[in-house]
């Protein structure tokens, strides 16, 4: 492509962006594909001679685009929300362009040293304690596993790395309400997801700390160790929140590493108001927050802090020869500080996003969520026909079909075609997840540009369907 070509196939392609998040809303929120759809589409070998710009580009618009769920559309309340924004948009289009691998400070100082600023600005924004140090990472699942990895090399002294395992059964402990990217690091780390120690909830489906005290003072009877708490803040399923000032007293008293999964939830940190949230979060060891899902940051950006930085290195750093530079006893090296060696250069987008809305832009954006979050449970506590099954302390309303003249298997049936009916629509794109065994419809506030006119039309929708059922039954 010569750059000419480039210069021409890059403004159309901008314009068609532009257009896109113009139109965005007119478009099914969730993707009406059957499976192997797309695929069938597409030639099932690569071209031998290279192909115009012009006839890909269109092939992404007539064969990629259908197969596209939107998750910018503003009634995208699946899920969390995996939001992008206009000044994170251009920074990735600056991202790419650079092409820069940020795996050494040698390798783009301004990589390495904006990712450093960058983090000091999450610590004034949230309130974090001073003596924490963040990294970018992947994603929340990278962070919990390198908060296990760092735990478990910190508590063998740091011989792990070199002998493998030599503790008997090391020991995590998390609610019964935990993200599943717990079970997998544990699986990864070679501690054994049966040493996940899953604590039952209470009835806001946060953790119990009186069964967490028990669960860990009966594996030290029985010759365990513990290692780790994972505390949730904003739970996946309800965004309950675990009451961390009674975790953290437990920790302390057994020593052990207290890790706060906020991935959602973190960024609501911003607004003071929220802080209670997090009360005692001095005293643990990490913390992992997402700005690629409520912070407006598109995919990928997860922060993570550490309190011990000396331990996430030593658990981490390899030196090579070839990586090996005369400043590095002067810089961060952030190839050090976890799994992966190479590193995008995603403090770029970060800077861009807080800059273009600055803090206040930020924390209206994330106030108007809580409020038409507040609003909406208002709403479904209103309606005759839908029950509440959760406090809605965040962003995340869930609810489902409420009869006495029914039973619960048959509520179950009509929550799930709810479900589908709204989904199907193509108006609003809206996800389950099952709590006592009821089927519960979650309903999440957090898009970029969603505003009190989705919600209406959101509610709109639910009554017409939840009418027509009624009178069907
Ligand atoms: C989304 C989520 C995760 C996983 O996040 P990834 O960035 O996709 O790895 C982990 N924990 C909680 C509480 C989450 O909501």
């Amino acid at each position: 492509m010569t750059n000419e070509h480039f210069r021409k196939s890059a403004h159309e392609i901008v314009d068609w962006m532009a257009d896109y998040m113009e139109n965005v809303e007119q478009l099914p929120v969730k993707s009406q594909v059957e499976p192997g759809e797309i695929k069938a589409k597409l030639p099932s070998t690569p071209p031998q001679a290279g192909e115009e710009m012009d006839a890909i580009f269109n092939d992404f618009k007539k064969i990629i685009m259908p197969g596209i769920t939107h998750w910018q559309h503003p009634s995208f309340h699946a899920y969390f929300p995996g939001n992008s924004s206009k000044p994170s948009v251009l920074a990735e289009m600056l991202t790419a362009t650079l092409g820069v691998q940020a795996m050494i400070w040698n390798t783009s100082p301004s990589a390495a040293e904006l990712e450093e600023q960058m983090m000091e600005w999450f610590k004034s924004m949230m309130a974090l304690p001073s003596n924490w140090t963040g990294s970018i990472q992947n994603g929340a699942s990278d962070s919990t596993l390198n908060a296990i990895l760092t735990a478990r090399e910190k508590i063998s002294g740091f011989t792990t790395n070199k002998e493998g395992i030599t503790h008997n059964k090391l020991r995590v402990y998390c609610s019964e309400q935990a993200h599943s990217s717990v079970d997998k690091a544990m699986a990864i780390a070679g501690l054994g997801k049966n040493n996940l120690v899953k604590i039952a909830v209470d009835e806001t489906f946060a953790l119990n700390p009186i069964e967490l005290e028990k669960s860990i003072q009966q594996d030290v009877t029985n010759g365990l160790t513990p290692l780790m708490v994972v505390a949730a803040i904003g739970t996946t399923g309800t965004t309950a929140i675990d009451p961390l000032p009674k975790i953290a007293l437990i920790t302390e008293k057994h020593k052990l590493w207290l890790h706060i999964d906020a991935a959602l939830a973190g960024t609501a940190l911003i607004l003071p108001e929220m802080r209670w949230m997090v009360q005692g979060l001095e005293k643990a060891d990490s913390l992992v927050f997402n700005p690629h899902k409520w912070m407006f940051t598109n995919f990928d950006a997860s922060v993570y802090f550490v309190k011990d930085k000396a331990a996430l290195i030593n658990t981490f750093a390899e030196s090579p020869e070839y990586l090996k530079t005369k400043e590095d006893s002067q810089v961060t090296n952030y190839r050090d500080w976890g799994v992966p060696l190479g590193r995008r250069f995603r403090a770029l987008k970060l800077w861009f996003v807080i800059r273009n809305f600055g803090v206040e832009k930020l924390q209206k954006k994330i106030r108007l969520h809580l409020q038409l979050s507040q609003n909406f449970k208002k709403w479904i506590e209103e309606f005759p026909q839908l029950e509440l099954m959760a406090p809605v302390d965040l962003n995340t309303i869930c609810f489902r079909f409420a009869d006495l003249s029914k039973t619960k298997e048959e509520l179950n049936v009509l929550s799930e075609q709810l479900l589908e009916q709204i989904n199907d629509s193509g108006k609003a794109y809206l996800t389950h997840t099952k709590l006592n065994d009821w089927f519960t419809i979650r309903l999440v506030i957090g898009q970029t540009n969603v505003t009190s006119t989705h919600i209406s039309n959101i509610k709109k929708l639910i009554s017409e369907l939840v009418e027509s059922t009624v009178f069907q039954t």
